[in-house]
């Protein structure tokens, strides 16, 4: 059974995109960080969602989460257009090349939790303002495990604060080149050393299409990515590993790291089928079954 002992709380970006890729391209879809992460994580876990959208975002998406059981109670609609970010992808499916980030409503957004929200324990600070993502901490009471992402626009716009965020941290996730742009050293090891070093108890670093690889001050541990046939969108592939990975975490109410390690690759396994359609199409058709049996794939082989 699942309760308030189990949930999670993720803030981050909710948006709409325009994304162009070899396979097509689409605009005003429903994006964000935080939508990705949060019905990743409802798979495994109850999700509550901190955000903030305009009148501009269609129902349909909210009927989505709605869909998905997410607690919308602390997601406001504000007079204003909803964030806005378009970017391309070209053959390479780990490079996106942002053409338009617009934070509309979330540039002055200053979340405020009600009571039962600062009482979870599993907490996901998704791709966003990390001013914000400290402005979220604050307010949490002591949470269990606390896991935050990043991108290069904040690394370069506001790099004190998002130092600040990773002191306070359990896991750091950030991608290999933004590993290497916060820290300047050209070997992932070096910079997970460095990250380290800032205060998170576990660096995650991922690799697109050739996974990802753990980091504690004792430990490494190298997931793959599952070999997928059809990569039509890998927008969101990062925080739909994230969400389900602390989902995951927080429905099985364990953050020993060899269960961090299984919710790798679990995070891997979802990811995985986020990257098979534009937006969050694919997620929202997705299935536990589904899920289960694509990890199995993955255990079958790693095993040697
Ligand atoms: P991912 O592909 O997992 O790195 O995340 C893609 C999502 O991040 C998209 O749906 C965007 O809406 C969102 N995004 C892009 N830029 C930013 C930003 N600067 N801050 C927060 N979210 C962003």
């Amino acid at each position: 059974m699942t309760t308030d002992n189990n949930r999670v709380l993720i803030v981050g970006s909710v948006g709409l995109d325009a994304v162009s890729t070899p396979h097509g391209s689409v605009d005003r879809v429903l994006g964000g960080a935080a939508s990705y992460s949060s019905v990743a994580a409802s798979f495994f876990a109850p999700v509550s969602m901190v955000g903030v959208v305009g009148r501009d975002f269609p129902p349909e998406n909210v009927a989505l989460f709605e869909s998905r059981g997410i607690d919308l109670s602390a997601l406001e609609v504000r007079e204003g257009e909803t964030f806005f970010w378009a970017g391309e992808y070209g053959e390479d499916p780990n490079q996106a090349i942002t053409h338009a980030t617009d934070l509309n409503v979330f540039a002055d957004f200053r979340p405020v939790l009600p009571a039962s929200h600062c009482k979870l324990p599993y907490v996901f600070l998704a791709n966003i303002d990390p001013e914000l993502q400290l402005e979220v901490l604050d307010q949490m009471e002591s949470p269990k495990f606390v896991a935050a992402d990043t991108m290069n626009f904040w690394i370069t716009g506001k790099k004190e604060q998002l130092l600040k965020v990773l002191g306070r941290v359990t896991l750091a996730l950030m991608n290999d080149a933004e590993a290497r742009m916060l820290t300047g050293r050209k070997l992932l090891i070096d910079a997970a050393e460095d990250i380290l070093a800032l205060g998170p108890r576990y660096v995650l670093v991922k690799k697109g299409e050739h996974g990802a690889l753990l980091f504690s001050k004792d430990s490494l541990f190298a997931a793959p990515s599952f070999p997928i046939r059809k990569l039509v969108d890998p927008t969101g592939a990062g925080d739909s590993f994230a969400g389900a990975l602390v989902g995951y975490l927080a429905s099985t109410d364990d953050v020993s790291e060899p269960n961090i390690r299984m919710a790798i690759i679990y995070g891997t396994t979802v990811a995985s089928f986020d990257v098979e359609d534009f937006s969050l199409r694919r997620l929202a058709a997705l299935t536990r079954e589904q899920i289960e049996e694509r990890f199995g794939v993955l255990r079958s082989i790693t095993a040697f």
